[in-house]
């Protein structure tokens, strides 16, 4: 494959490449790359603003990553953080710090991603940096959307007796990510090793490439329904409960043969020697929503085909509970999955 040097093209050759692959396409979108700022028109009284980092040898390990994933991934981290907030990202904004490691053609396959989840989400790049770096790749990643007050699902709005629920299932990226770690350490130990993932297809791509929750929030709008609370789960179900139920100031309830855990990650979390209910709790970058809604609310959906599944219920004693299938209950540490 041909590789060009970065300082062949320059940083402004890099910024004309991204600029000429991202057209703007939504009306709130004024002005997009090319002038020292970027301009976008408000269509509603909120915007919301949501920034994540990504740093090389961190957040992610480009043995096992391809660029063209860590693109879409990127963005769509930041865009379940404005869907979590119950609102449809219009726009982003991406910087990037890389080290001439990087080829010319590194980038293009990066932007190939980025301009992938731009696609599939209706989403405008309308701006970023572009800086060199001594080591490695630096990405950060702004979304914005807009809303009004009224419509936004917050961290601290949950009531008590509300069901909990989350969309998809659990433990799958985390368990995906385990898997990419040892065949990784496979191969250092002996090169001539042919990692084989096809057998984990389904947890390795929802490590490498997740899905944001766009068609559930599709789902609430056209049921007109808004959840009380809502987080999306980057740091593991247990510490985003946690999130909510301090933030609301609620303890919770919930049932461990409720929780939406795929045979692959049970099979897979025996294999590697781990529990899966620790997957499931605990395990980062799943990107599903949990969130909260009475009920009646709740009755009254027509569920077919949606992913959604009830796990439990928030309470006014603060007590956070897990009822394990036995009946046994269980006080919940919050066991975040952080990177410190
Ligand atoms: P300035 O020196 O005024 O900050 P730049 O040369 O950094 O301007 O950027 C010029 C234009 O290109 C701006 O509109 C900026 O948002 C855009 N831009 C720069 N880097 C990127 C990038 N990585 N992705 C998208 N847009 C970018
Ligand atoms: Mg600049």
């Amino acid at each position: 494959m041909n590789r060009t040097e970065i300082n062949e093209l320059g940083e402004f050759g890099i910024i004309k490449k991204i600029k000429s692959k991202f057209k703007k396409t939504r009306k709130s979108t004024i002005l997009g790359i090319g002038d020292d700022s970027a301009a976008v028109s408000p269509s509603n009284s909120l915007v919301l603003l949501s920034s994540d980092m990504l740093i090389e040898g961190i957040h992610f390990d480009l043995s096992y990553t391809p660029l063209k994933h860590l693109g879409y991934k990127s963005v769509i981290i930041n865009l379940s953080d404005i869907y979590s907030m119950n609102c449809y990202p219009k726009q982003i904004i991406l910087n990037i710090a890389i080290s001439n490691k990087f080829s010319v053609e590194a980038i293009d396959e990066f932007y190939e991603g980025v301009k992938y989840a731009c696609e599939e989400h209706k989403v405008d790049l309308i701006g970023g940096d572009t800086t060199s770096s001594l080591s490695g790749l630096t990405i950060s990643c702004t979304a914005i959307g807009y809303s009004e007050e009224d419509d936004i699902s917050k961290r601290d709005e949950a009531i008590s007796e509300d069901l909990i629920c989350v969309s998809g299932d659990l433990g799958r990226a985390y368990v995906g990510l385990l898997i990419l770690q040892r065949e990784k350490n496979n191969f250092l130990k002996n090169p001539k090793f042919q990692p084989s993932l096809s057998k984990y297809k389904n947890l390795v791509e929802k490590q490498l490439r997740p899905k944001a929750r766009k068609d559930i929030i599709e789902f609430f709008n056209s049921n007109k329904i808004k959840p009380n609370s809502m987080i999306d789960i980057s740091d593991g179900l247990s510490s985003e409960l946690f999130h909510i139920s301090n933030s609301s100031n609620l303890g919770f309830k919930i049932f461990e043969e409720k929780l939406p855990i795929s045979d692959e990650v049970i099979s897979t979390s025996e294999e590697l020697n781990i529990k899966y209910l620790d997957a499931a709790l605990n395990g980062g970058e799943e990107y599903e929503l949990l969130f909260s809604l009475p009920i009646s609310v709740y009755e009254k959906l027509k569920l077919d085909g949606i992913e959604i599944t009830p796990l439990g219920h928030f309470t006014e004693s603060n007590k956070k509970v897990l009822v394990l299938k036995d009946g046994k209950e269980i006080n919940m540490e919050s066991k975040g999955w952080n990177h410190f």
